[in-house]
Order: C-alpha cells, then structure tokens, then sequence
C-alpha cells in the first residue's frame, strides 16, 4: 500500500500534494484492490486553490472573446485526440468498459464544442431612445471563481458538463471530483493548460465532506454546481442556498420506461437491456423500471431474458458488454436488493449474483438482474439501486402507469415505447419528469438543449449545458445610458417618460 501511486491536487497550474494529512483508496474495480492514493483536502488546501482562482480572474475575464474562443478550441482538439488515452483512465478507476468511457467522453465534448460559441448565449440587448437620447443595454458577466463538484459515475461527462460553459464566459473554476476516481479530473486539467489555459483558471482539489463543505462555506465562492446522491444534493442546496449563493444540485433518479401494448417488442427489449445495464446500471439516466402495460410483459420478458443470456460481464479492458461496480460495499448494497426483492414477493427472474465474469475473482462483480412483479412498497421500487437491476411492474392501464411515475419521488428520465403517436404526445405532455424520450430509452438532451430533471432530482430551477447553463454561470447587468448632447437640459425629479 505504501507504494501506490498518489493522486495529487491541481492547483495554480502544477500538482500539489496539498497538506498531505489523509488519503483515500482509489480501487481498480475489476481487480478489486486499490491502485492508487488520492489527497483528501483540508480546509487549507480549499483556500489555497481558491487563492489561485481568485488571482487569476480579472485577467481571464477580461480576456478578449477571440482568445478564450481559441483555448476552447484548442482544448476541444485535444480531448478528441486524447479520447482513448482519458478512456482507459476511466475504466481503470471506476471499471465501465472501454467503449462506455469513450462514449462519456463524447458527450463531454459535445459541451465543449458548444462552449466554443460562447458569445451566441451571453450576447446583450440593446435598445436606442428608451426614453429621449437615453439607450438601454445588457450584458452578461462572469460569476467570479465557482465550484463545481461531481460524482463517481461520470468521471469526465459530468466535469465537462459545467467546466467548458463556466470557463469559457470568463468564470474561474475549482473542480472537487469524485475520490472514487479522481485521475480524470486531473488529466482534464493537463489538457486545459496544454491548450493554453493561464493558471490558476482551472484547479482540482481532491477529497471529502471537508473540501465540500469549505468549497460552498469559501465567501470568495460565488456559485456551486454539484451533481451526485439525492439527499447529498440537497444538503449542498439548502448549506449553499443559506449562504446566498447561486446553487443548481442534481440528484438522483429512479427512471421509468412505459411500454404500451403496441409497441415494437424487439425495440424496446433491446433498449431496456442497453439503458437498464449499460455502465451496470450506475447511470442516473439508467432504466431501473420497466412498466409494462398489459398483456405486454410476458413478451418483453422472453425477450430481455434472451438478450440478458448473450451479454458479457468482465474487465472493462476486455472484449465485454458490462464491468463491475464501484467497490464492494456498493456491489453487496445492490446485491441485498435481490434478497430484499425475494423477501417482498417478487419473483427474480434472472439472478446476477451468480455471474462468472471475465475477469480477476476479487473483482467486485454482479450480473444482470431481472426482477419481475415488484410491489411498489418495496424498497427495490421505492430506492435508487444505482446498479444492474431492472424491476418490472406490471399494469392494466396506460393511467395507472402514468400515476406511478407522476408518483415517484424522482423525475430525472422517462421514456415510453409505442406506435401510437397520440399516446406519446399524451405522455409528454402529462408526465412530471424533467427529459423524456418517444422510443429512446435514455433521453439525454444534446449540447445546445439543457440537461436536468424535475423534483427530487434538481434542487434549483436551472439546469445544465445549453442555453441554461450559460445564464447559470452569468450575472446580467442592465446599462441605462445617455451622452450629453447640445438639446438636452432642465431638472426632473419624476422618472423620464418620454
Ligand atoms: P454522492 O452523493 O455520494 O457523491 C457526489 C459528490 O458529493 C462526490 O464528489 C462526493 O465526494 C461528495 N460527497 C459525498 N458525501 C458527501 C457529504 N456527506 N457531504 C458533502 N459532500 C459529499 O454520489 P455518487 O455515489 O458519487 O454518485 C452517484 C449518484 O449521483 C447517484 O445518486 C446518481 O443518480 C447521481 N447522479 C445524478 C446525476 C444527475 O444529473 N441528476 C448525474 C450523475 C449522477
């Protein structure tokens, strides 16, 4: 152990090995031990990072547009070079398959490429003779440093959600990653300042509840945008709310795809599979629940069982379809849901735990798992899993399926499977979920739409990327103006009228 390798902190442009007090395990997943160190930061560290963001804001703000605009592009360039290198960091820590990280990867760029047009979404208004030789205009201007802190499941799609938008329109930007698999944030950080950025724009502090809680406490913090577990986001909310701050916190999700009884059963078997197990299931847009409206389940569960029978479990570097979870303790969580589903009366139909894996034995490993007839007092209903388990519910109607999702404490993703254009437009219009999808089991907006869900999976009413998230990482000013011009004269204590 005393030998592995340290993940240090970023900051002020160069590693820091911060005040060096504690350490975390960071695991290979599909070896099942730990690889790697990484800094937990104290509050010293937090202040030290924000120092250098602080320094380095009024020279990165203002910064011509032209020049930020190039470093993005710069940084974009080299993050699609660099794909496969970021993607075996990926796999390495948090054991998703080399394919899944290369797809995070791409959604990430896609918040690059839409940050290197920038000035579309923070450009002002104008309006000439407001009042006589009075114009009014607008502009939008960075928050100053903010801090974004993200979660273990999407070690680069999620930094790279808020860290493009953020830097680009002149923010400076302290990153607390996951300590689950820290690496990615880092080699982020690597490619930012290869690109050009100055230092002290981009930092990362490694930790715990301590580097959070001193990122949102830090008065020279100005906003925070965290994404992780429910009652962790709102915690963050309500500590960062109190203190006056901007805060946008993503929660979690319990993801419910509807199937109606016309719809196209090899379709939707293939997408319950790919959107229930891809990444095993540690995707907050992940289907954990599929309501079938009868007489439809019969069918789709043939059908999902056949598919379940091909896929591949193993080490992520291998040739397979699903890797291993994050760590023991969350495999033997998820896995207690199998016996807790047996215990409440459902009836497991496909059992992961007895998965041969493709892999070493130590790893921390479980199958697919199909669980039918799942009461809905059931904690496998009611939890976030965050694993691969799909629960099935079965239903008489089109209404009682909608009153179960509109029910659920979660309104991250939904989706619905049918061929009746009339129904999928009723669902859209009647569902409370933030992101749906018509035949799309995973309805992750693109770049130029905004990513969020609805109650207990965003606390704060703006949402990621697109054109929310620029006006999350602006402050507007309104400009009244009027240069003196020979006409003008005489005193009025009213408000100008004309
Ligand atoms: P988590 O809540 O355990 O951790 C998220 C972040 O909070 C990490 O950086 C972690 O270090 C920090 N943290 C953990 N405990 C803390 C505490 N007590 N006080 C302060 N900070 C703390 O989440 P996770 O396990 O890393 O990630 C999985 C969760 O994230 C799932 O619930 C998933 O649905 C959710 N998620 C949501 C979205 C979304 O967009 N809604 C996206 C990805 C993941």
């Amino acid at each position: 152990m005393a030998n592995l390798p340290v993940v240090e902190h970023w900051i002020g442009g160069k590693f820091d090995s911060g005040s060096g007090g504690r350490f975390g395990d960071v695991f290979n997943p599909a070896l099942g031990r730990a690889v790697k160190k990484v800094s937990l930061a104290e509050v010293s560290d937090v202040d030290k990072a924000v120092a250098a963001a602080k320094a380095a804001l009024p020279a990165w703000r203002d910064l011509s547009v032209a020049r930020r605009q190039k470093i993005m592009f710069a940084f974009r360039d080299l993050l699609e070079r660099k794909v496969l290198e970021l993607a075996a960091i990926i796999t390495e820590e948090h054991g998703k398959v080399l394919s899944d990280a290369a797809g995070e990867i791409a959604r990430g760029l896609e918040v690059v490429e839409l940050s290197t047009s920038f000035p579309n979404y923070i450009k002002g208004e104008y309006v000439e003779n407001a009042s006589t030789g009075v114009d009014v205009y607008s502009l939008h201007q960075a928050l100053g440093v903010v801090g974004i802190i993200s979660p273990f499941n999407f070690p680069a799609m999620v930094p790279l959600w808020f860290i493009p938008v953020a830097l680009s329109v002149g923010n400076t930007v302290i990153l607390k990653p996951s300590e689950k698999d820290p690496s990615a944030a880092n080699f982020i950080a690597e490619l930012l300042k290869e690109a050009g950025l100055p230092d002290g724009v981009f930092n990362v502090v490694h930790g715990d509840k301590v580097a959070v809680d001193r990122l949102i406490d830090h008065e020279d913090v100005e906003s925070i945008s965290f994404v992780g577990s429910t009652p962790i986001a709102k915690y963050v909310y309500e500590r960062g709310t109190g203190l006056g701050k901007r805060v946008q916190a993503f929660g979690g999700a319990k993801n419910h795809m509807l199937v109606l009884p016309d719809a196209d059963l090899d379709l939707t078997a293939d997408a319950s599979v790919n959107a229930g197990f891809g990444s095993a299931g540690e995707r907050c847009m992940a289907i954990s629940v599929v309501v079938a409206v009868e007489p439809v389940a019969d069918a789709l569960i043939e059908k999902i069982v056949e598919r379940l029978e091909g896929l591949k479990v193993g080490d992520g570097t291998k040739n397979c379809d699903m890797g291993p979870l994050i760590t023991e303790v969350h495999r033997d969580k998820v896995s207690s849901y199998i016996e807790l589903a047996e215990k409440d009366g459902a009836k497991v139909v496909v059992d992961g735990r007895s998965i041969k894996a493709d892999g070493d034995p130590n790893g921390f490993w479980l199958g697919p798992t199909l669980i039918d007839e799942v009461p809905l007092n059931s904690g496998v209903y009611k939890d976030e899993i965050f694993g691969p388990v799909l629960a099935i519910v079965r239903v008489k109607t089109y209404e009682e399926g909608l009153k179960i999702i509109n029910s659920n404490q979660y309104g991250n993703g939904t989706a619905i499977f049918t061929n009746d254009g009339g129904a999928a437009r009723k669902f859209q219009n009647e569902v409370t979920v933030g992101m749906v999808g018509v035949n799309v089991p995973i309805p992750v907006p693109v770049g130029y739409f905004s990513f969020g869900g609805w109650k207990a999976s965003l606390f704060g009413d703006t949402k990621a990327y697109g054109a929310q998230g620029f006006h999350f990482f602006t402050r507007e000013k309104a400009i009244t103006s009027r240069w003196l011009d020979p006409s003008h004269g005489g005193i009025n204590l009213g408000f100008p009228q004309n």
